[in-house]
């Protein structure tokens, strides 16, 4: 038996969980919590907008499944990366804003990181724990959302409905509107650095419209393998669960009797620059993957609010990353006071 604490139980991810553990009489839903909708009953523990540690402290739980949205995960990464517990990550907020020091974590702790974003748990297969050096490059597909193909001016008036209609995946809105603007994708590139330790000139993002492709893995010999599924989360939510079983999951495998089309072209970066931006922001490293995850929450909370336009997110988001001197954080206090620092810079942009 594998006893599971589910965070985020009632999101997008924690409701497709919820029917993954109940498929398998391997694992036991020992805790949930959730940020503000009731869950009594759900497990033998829940909690609701209520202090997670404390929760994890009192559950035991061998795995911790992290699917709460945004930087308010991190408490469950840290506690789980420090005790050695396996983390479950879909909360990848938390791994890019902490980066560094969720490593240093880890390391002490001792334990296992198993991404369940669907690229990264893809790159994990492929990668099958071969060395670094073994890699030439990584890629990580995006579908372009919504808005692919469009142009600045054509996006100009967007409302949150529009970002909200997503052509390939149901998400949450957080990463919905992630998806349109491609912040996602950067959120995803910086992930993938702290994950696989790549440096960002060997990751690549490429806009493949049907995520039917989720990753690809160049190797030094000229071989390169892709992980192909249809786009259901179940599947990542049950590889990083199930570890390293498989089991089955209601997903059907690939039919290749139907016509199956697989393309691929560059992102626009011109009309997306958050994929930039968060490029930019990983490379020069620090804290400003924090800053330009803390800004990111708040201009998609604005647009959401219908308080900015479209465009402007990623103008938040330069603003604040332009106003950070990104100085690495030297422990966790630090990391939350530059976040909340990066959020009152945001919050005040004049876009
Ligand atoms: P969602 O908005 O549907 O759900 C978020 C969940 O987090 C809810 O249960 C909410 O109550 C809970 N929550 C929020 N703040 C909390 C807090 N302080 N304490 C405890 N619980 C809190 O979001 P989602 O789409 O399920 O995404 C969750 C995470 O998974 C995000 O980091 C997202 O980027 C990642 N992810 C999601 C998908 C997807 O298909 N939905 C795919 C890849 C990665
Ligand atoms: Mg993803």
């Amino acid at each position: 038996m594998k006893r599971i604490a589910l965070l985020g139980a009632t999101g997008s991810i924690g409701r497709q969980a919820l029917e993954i553990i109940a498929a398998n009489a391997e694992l036991e839903l020992v805790a949930a919590a959730s940020g503000s909708q009731p869950i009594d009953g759900l497990a033998p523990l829940t909690s609701v907008g209520g202090d997670v540690e404390e929760l994890l402290e009192e559950a035991r739980p061998d795995v911790v499944l992290n699917a709460i949205v945004g930087f308010a995960g991190l408490p469950a990464t840290v506690w789980a990366l420090e005790r050695g517990v396996t983390l479950a990550l879909a909360n990848k907020e938390s791994l890019v804003a902490a980066g560094e020091l969720a490593l240093a974590a880890k390391r002490r702790g001792g334990g296992l990181l198993l991404p369940v974003d669907s690229e990264h748990s893809a790159l994990l297969q492929c990668l099958e724990g071969r060395a670094a050096e073994q890699v030439e490059s990584v890629v990580l597909t995006a579908s372009g959302g919504p808005f692919r193909g469009r142009s600045r001016e054509e996006l100009d008036d967007v409302g949150p409905e529009q970002a909200l209609a997503h052509p390939t995946w149901q998400m949450g809105r957080k990463i919905t509107v992630d998806s349109a603007t491609l912040a996602n994708k950067g959120l995803e590139l910086i992930e993938a650095h702290f994950l696989f330790g790549l440096p960002y000139g060997r990751i690549d993002v490429v806009v493949h419209p049907t995520s039917v492709v989720h990753a690809i893995v160049r190797f030094r010999d000229g071989a390169a393998l892709a992980h192909l599924g249809y786009p259901d989360m179940r599947v990542p939510i049950s590889f990083a669960l199930t570890y390293p079983d498989r089991v089955p999951t209601p997903v059907p495998s690939l039919d290749l009797s139907r016509a199956l089309v697989l393309e691929f072209e560059p992102p626009d970066l011109n009309t997306f620059p958050l994929l930039r931006l968060a490029r930019e922001a990983g490379e020069r490293g620090g804290t400003l993957p924090c800053v330009f995850n803390a800004a990111n929450e708040v201009a998609v909370d604005a647009f959401l609010d219908g308080r900015i336009p479209f465009l402007a997110i990623a103008d938040v988001v330069a603003e604040a990353l332009a106003a950070a001197d990104g100085a690495p954080a030297r422990d966790l206090d630090e990391l939350v006071e530059v976040d909340a620092e990066a959020r009152r810079v945001a919050a005040g942009a004049h876009v």
